[in-house]
């Protein structure tokens, strides 16, 4: 269980020697507590004081890296259990499954398909990370020569076999690309330790209780298997989700080893929109990995805008750079709106200024991060700023007009803007999805 900064201070040496670059040792305690800060850089702690800090310094879920190269993905590595407690450190990895009896043209076309499963949404490039290739042929050749042709993908893979012969015939072709290897029973621990050990790979434990799985995790580590993950078999949706807060809350708040290894979930109901209910419900709380074996983008796409709204940290708002962006093939001539720079607000009317095909200007002022309201409520958008910017060099070397869009939310600054700046204030729609038509009606009339 990580350690208070308090806690962390009565083990240091107390001289406040300033070598690790902090005044006091106390200071350097909470940068420890805070995991901004390595006990290496305190050259005079003790042997003693080491080991229980390193000890306690070890985050709760184990950081676990699947695949290698520039692709790798790494999972786990979780300090809380609510993201508002602090931040969670690393989105799942999400892939889908591609099975192993499929005829060559399917196989083709299932490969194309996940390839093909990457979006850009809200500024950011979003996608599968992860592909699982599943051995149902049960053949050891087959599940080679599949897997070496989902290879091409160049994503991190996760192996998903039942015996240790398939899993040693498929790391015969892929295990430089470091593979996650699924999954490993009481039954077959042994020897799918062995191979994850061997090739340095990481596993995937598999069983029907939190007790299996913290014996398994034992068993695999003792067995020189440096990074485990763990899969819960045979629950119910409801129960995955409730043994698997478990898990979390033991690792996170009880400080229990055995358990501290993120969770991989499979997700492969036939009917889609419980597949993607499960799969979401996984992203959200507690997966490391989540497996659907849905492969069509508008099935994909919801789990990935799960993961990115939740994998975001909550103490710093998203934000846009704060400038003058051009949408479409704008002239001197073109309308210009503005807006806040908090990202969700800025791409939302990017996205309503593109849709409506009328090129046009969207001024950003920096508002830290917040949306246009909350701005305006704690006085970060003032009629000052806007007037400012609508005078920069940046707006009039390209503006030739003297006409500003603002937001229908904030009509009540237009005569302060009008005043402060000389610009005509026209008052744009409450809500973005009302910019098209405006643009479209309103603005030639303007
Ligand atoms: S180097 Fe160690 S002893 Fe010196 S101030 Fe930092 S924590 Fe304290």
């Amino acid at each position: 269980m990580a350690l208070k900064a308090l806690d962390i201070f009565k083990l240091l040496p107390k001289t406040n020697c300033k070598e690790c670059g902090c005044p006091t040792c106390l200071a350097f305690a909470m940068k420890l507590a805070q995991k901004q800060a390595s006990l290496d850089d305190c050259p005079t702690a003790s042997d003693d004081a080491k080991a229980q800090l390193e000890g306690a310094a070890a985050p709760p879920i184990q950081l676990v890296t699947i695949g290698a190269g520039p692709k790798k993905v790494q999972v786990g590595n979780e300090t809380v259990m609510f993201r508002h407690d602090e931040t969670f450190h690393h989105p799942p990895g999400i892939g889908t499954i591609i099975p192993d009896n499929l005829d060559d043209a399917a196989l083709t076309e299932r490969v194309a398909a996940a390839g093909k499963l990457q979006f850009h949404r809200v500024g950011t490039d979003i996608g599968i990370t992860v592909v699982g290739v599943e051995n149902v042929s049960g053949d050891s050749a087959t599940f080679a020569a599949t897997v070496e042709r989902v290879k091409t993908l160049g994503l991190p893979m996760v192996l998903m076999a039942q015996g240790a012969d398939q899993v040693a015939a498929a790391l015969g072709v892929c295990a430089d690309e470091r593979p996650l290897i699924h999954a490993a029973t009481a039954d077959t621990c042994d020897a799918f330790a062995a191979l994850a050990a061997e090739k340095t790979c990481p596993l995937v434990v598999s069983a029907d209780t939190l007790e299996g799985l913290a014996e398994l995790t034992e068993k695999a580590k003792a067995a020189g298997v440096e990074e485990l993950m763990m899969t819960l078999t045979g629950a119910s949706t409801p129960g995955e989700l409730d043994a698997l807060t478990s898990a979390r809350q033991l690792a996170t708040r009880k400080g229990m080893r055995s358990l501290g290894y993120p969770c991989l979930v499979t997700s492969t109901d036939e009917d889609v929109y419980r597949n993607v209910g499960k799969a979401s419900t996984f992203v959200a709380k507690y997966a490391g990995v989540v497996l659907t074996s849905l492969y069509q983008p508008e099935h994909i796409l919801p789990l990935l805008t799960v993961s990115q709204n939740i994998y975001t940290d909550p103490r710093k708002p998203i934000q846009v750079e704060p400038k003058l962006y051009e949408v479409g093939a704008v002239t001197p001539e073109s309308p210009l709106l503005f807006t806040t720079n908090f990202s969700l607000t800025y791409y939302t009317v990017e996205g309503e200024v593109e849709a409506s095909r009328v090129p046009a200007y969207i001024g950003v002022i920096d508002t830290e991060g917040t949306s246009v309201l909350t701005a305006f409520a704690a006085d970060k958008l003032t009629s000052g700023e806007v007037a400012e910017f609508l005078n920069s060099e940046t707006v009039t070397s390209k503006v030739s007009h003297k006409k500003v869009i603002i937001p229908g939310y904030v009509s009540v600054m237009s005569g302060a803007i009008k005043e402060d700046s000389g610009w005509e204030v026209l008052v744009g729609p409450r809500e973005a999805s009302g910019i098209s038509k405006y643009l479209k009606t309103v603005w030639p009339a303007a």
